[in-house]
């Protein structure tokens, strides 16, 4: 005589997200906690972005120095270019 219980399969509880709700965001630069709408830092007076999923501010991208990189590479490329294409 078989009984066959039907095992019920144990399923993992959904353990229910502990999305820490983020209230503080802190320095990239010296990790002080910063209220969230900071937009600098008050410790290293850092520039701040977005607030990622970590708590941690986001540096601002600065465009202005990416510009001056990008053309100081270009401007290399082209005096090298010039230098010896003779
Ligand atoms: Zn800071």
């Amino acid at each position: 005589m078989g009984v066959f219980k039907k095992t019920k399969k144990h399923t993992p509880q959904k353990t229910p997200e502990t999305k820490d709700e983020i209230v503080v965001k802190r320095c990239p630069e010296c990790f002080v906690h910063l209220p969230l709408d900071a937009k600098e830092c008050f410790a290293c007076h850092a520039k701040l972005g977005k607030v990622d999923k970590y708590g941690k501010a986001r540096k601002n991208t600065n465009w202005l120095s990416y510009i001056i990189c990008i053309l100081s590479w270009a401007f290399l490329f082209f005096y090298l270019k010039w230098a010896f294409a003779f």
